[in-house]
């Protein structure tokens, strides 16, 4: 079985500071740390949970600047086979509809006969949810979207649960499709101490290209496998003029920097009845309850 899992490298939301915004309302994105997307590492579990229990080979690909590496290492760590980086100056700038193109390409052009392709539901910075079910439609294949866990894998059919309005259901399906998986779903495993070792040295095709590795280590890297492959846009067989920003229809008409203040403070004496009446406020004003 062929595994694809989309990995994306995120601005860390849950920790920005006074600065994570620039002046003219952009992200200041050289101000804030950079994670795992946490929906992708749920993706990455369940790839690898399916590989333990049928065997399969997982392929992390990541569409980012050249630091997005930094992700396909941390899947390396926790059990993909192969990783690739989609990174090129032509991609910036591309909304959705531009990125699932370029991952659309990418997929065909890294991994030729895919059975599953799994991505997170959600991404923590764009939020918008919309890359996989794009990237399905652009593959050609079905979708099964709010995957919370694989029930059984049998040949070319699979066994899901999935959240729907109503609750959860059980869905099958045939391959190939793509499945969005949601957060929270599984624990996704820690890095492999053995893999760690073995990955901490990976590069980038960028990164080979720079002058600052010694022959040597560029011949230990070529050996031992570690060479992260860069896919650019004359790898992939892309329209130019549908993708970066003369490609993406969205256009970001305004953007607010919101900051939430406190304007008044409100003393309660720390006895039952203080907490009572601080509770009563917050339920009466409909903060809580
Ligand atoms: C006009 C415009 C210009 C933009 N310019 C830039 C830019 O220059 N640089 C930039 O970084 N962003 C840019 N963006 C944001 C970019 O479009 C989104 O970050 C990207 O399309 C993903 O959307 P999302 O974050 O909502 O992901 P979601 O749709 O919420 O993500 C769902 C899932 O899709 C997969 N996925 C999403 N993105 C990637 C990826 N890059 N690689 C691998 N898997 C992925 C992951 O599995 C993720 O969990 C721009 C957006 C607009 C509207």
């Amino acid at each position: 079985m062929e595994i694809v899992v989309l990995v994306k490298q995120v601005p860390d939301t849950a920790n920005v500071g006074a600065d994570a915004m620039k002046e003219d309302g952009t992200v200041n994105r050289a101000a804030l740390q950079t994670v795992f997307n946490p929906d992708d590492l749920n993706a990455l579990e369940l790839a690898l949970d399916i590989k333990d229990k049928y065997g399969a080979n997982v392929t992390a690909i990541s569409m980012g600047p050249p630091k997005a590496v930094e992700v396909l290492k941390e899947s390396l760590y926790r059990g993909a086979d192969r990783v690739y980086l989609v990174s090129d100056v032509k991609f910036a700038g591309s909304d959705t509809l531009a990125t699932s193109l370029i991952l659309k390409h990418a997929i065909e052009a890294s991994v030729k006969n895919y059975d599953l392709v799994l991505t997170g539901r959600q991404a923590i910075d764009g939020d918008t949810a919309q890359v996989g079910p794009q990237v399905a439609e652009k593959l050609g294949i079905p979708q099964l979207t709010f995957v919370t866990s694989v029930e059984s894998v049998n040949k070319k059919t699979i066994r899901v649960s999935a959240l729907t309005d109503e609750g959860s259901a059980i869905l099958e399906a045939k391959m190939p499709l793509l499945m969005t998986v949601e957060g929270d779903v599984n624990v996704p495993r820690p890095p492999r101490v053995k893999r760690l070792l073995k990955y901490m040295n990976a590069v980038s095709e960028f990164q080979m290209e720079e002058d600052w590795l010694t022959d040597e280590e560029a011949k230990y890297i070529k050996e031992k496998g570690l060479k992260v492959k860069v896919l650019s846009f004359c790898d992939l067989n892309v329209d130019q003029n549908l993708i970066g920003l003369s490609g993406s229809p969205t256009r970001v008409k305004e953007i607010h920097s919101v900051v939430f203040k406190s304007i008044e403070s409100r003393a309660y004496p720390a006895t039952q009845d203080g907490v009572g009446s601080m509770m009563n406020e917050l339920v009466s004003e409909h903060i809580i309850g």
